[in-house]
């Protein structure tokens, strides 16, 4: 019996995939892993989504921008609403 050679591991490719698929907590339900940011390179726009409270906001970003930015601009778009 002879075995067969099939340690050939994959190169690890997947994570920027992962990276681009962050869910954050909700600043308005307090929902942990419930807002969702979608990027649209072709327009520009960030939007996060909860989808527990049904929550959006939506920003313009640049080729550089992550989802976690816009999950920073819309904290920062809620604290300034706040302090008014
Ligand atoms: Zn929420």
């Amino acid at each position: 019996m002879g075995r067969r050679k099939s340690k050939r591991k994959p190169p690890p490719k997947q994570k920027r995939i992962l990276a681009l698929s962050i869910v954050f907590p909700c600043p308005f339900c307090s929902h942990d892993h419930s807002c969702e940011v979608k990027i649209d390179r072709k327009a520009n726009v960030g939007t996060i989504e909860c989808r527990m409270c049904r929550e959006t906001y939506s920003t313009s970003i640049h080729y550089l921008s992550e989802p976690v930015d816009v999950y920073n601009s819309w904290i920062d778009a809620c604290e300034e609403q706040n302090r008014e």
